[in-house]
């Protein structure tokens, strides 16, 4: 990612974004940066017609961040580890939440997949939040892979049927524990040049996997001090976390409760992979999935195609148009 350019530009990828002060990683180095003043106004991150198009359609425009944690940007170096940066490169995805004011702010962008933790045991999944968690990610439209910790706790051969609701539907389940080191290099394998997001319950064993993952995470830098997964000596501003496997962690406020922000039936239906290709099916074109004859996800329930426990979940975490959200 980061080479280096005939124009003395380099490539590199925003760890954290604090009050004007840009952290750069460009290889092995931190920079300190500062944005160059025409980007400040402008939030044109190139002239080229394709890259235009491309910012066009990332899921949420209208932000009011110029550069967020996860972009990647184009700087040139100045002395004592510090640098300006020049140009945004197009962002792919873009993670928003209303921040200060109610206007929508970038938590990350960029993010390549979300990790859904849960513990196989102690606490034992409750299946209506790992459907909630699920739905949260898919929402965002971004790769969920789902993490089944404390593998330690139970004997290794009952462990695929707790998640199988999950698997049968085509979520990848990775199956750890932080206690025998199972799974960690498949996790690791996973993580590698993609900027993750773990999220989950508490006390399922997040800061614990990134711990045996990361064993130095006490990352030091410069500008934002000492990091750890659960902030307790940094700043509740989002960031990402640089591992040694060659992957980030991004440690995000808004990250960490994940959950819908949308509850219309329809769109939540889309974030259910098993239901989403039935949509548009049923006889009417505003079918509630309820009660309604010939309704195309209700048949699959009843033929055991869709599972009835995830259909319950669609109806418990949506609202059919038009109906006021019920507070489930
Ligand atoms: P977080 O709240 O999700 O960050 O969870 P923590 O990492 O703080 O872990 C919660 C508790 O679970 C701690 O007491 C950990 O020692 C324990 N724990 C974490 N991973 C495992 C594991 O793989 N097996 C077992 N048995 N316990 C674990
Ligand atoms: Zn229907």
């Amino acid at each position: 990612m980061e080479k280096k350019l005939s124009t003395n530009r380099i490539d590199g990828l925003v760890l954290s974004a604090i009050s004007g002060l840009y952290i750069v990683q460009t290889g092995d180095q931190v920079l300190d940066c500062s944005l160059r003043g025409n980007l400040k106004k402008n939030f044109t991150y190139s002239t080229s017609d394709s890259r235009a198009k491309r910012v066009t359609r990332a899921k949420h425009p209208h932000t009011n961040d110029t550069v967020a944690v996860g972009d990647r940007v184009r700087l040139t170096l100045g002395s004592n580890n510090s640098g300006v940066i020049e140009e945004i490169l197009p962002r792919k995805s873009s993670f928003a939440r209303s921040g200060f004011r109610g206007q929508e702010q970038t938590v990350v962008c960029n993010l390549d997949q979300i990790f859904i933790v849960f513990a196989c045991s102690e606490p034992r999944p409750d299946p209506w939040k790992v459907d909630r968690f699920l739905a949260a990610a898919e929402a965002e439209d971004i790769n969920t892979i789902i993490i089944a910790n404390k593998a330690d706790l139970l004997p290794l051969e009952d462990i695929p049927a707790i998640f199988e609701e999950w698997s049968r539907v085509g979520y990848r389940v990775i199956i750890t524990s932080t206690h025998t080191e199972t799974g960690m290099d498949e996790l690791q394998e996973a993580l590698v040049g993609k900027i993750s997001a773990f999220v989950g319950p508490s006390g399922v064993g997040k800061s614990s996997l990134l711990n045996t993952l990361h064993p130095n995470l006490k990352l030091r830098t410069k500008s934002i001090g000492y990091v750890t997964f659960k902030g307790k000596h940094t700043t509740t501003a989002s960031q990402l976390i640089p591992l040694e496997c060659g992957g980030w962690v991004a440690d995000t406020p808004g990250l960490r409760n994940l959950d819908l922000v949308e509850t219309d039936r329809t769109f939540v239906s889309y974030c259910f992979p098993e239901m989403a290709p039935l949509i548009g099916k049923c006889r009417f074109e505003d079918c509630r999935h309820e009660a309604e004859p010939d309704c195309a996800i209700k048949n699959a329930v009843e033929s055991g195609e869709i599972s009835s426990r995830r259909y319950e979940s669609l109806l418990a975490m949506s609202v059919p148009a038009g109906a006021q959200p019920s507070h489930r």
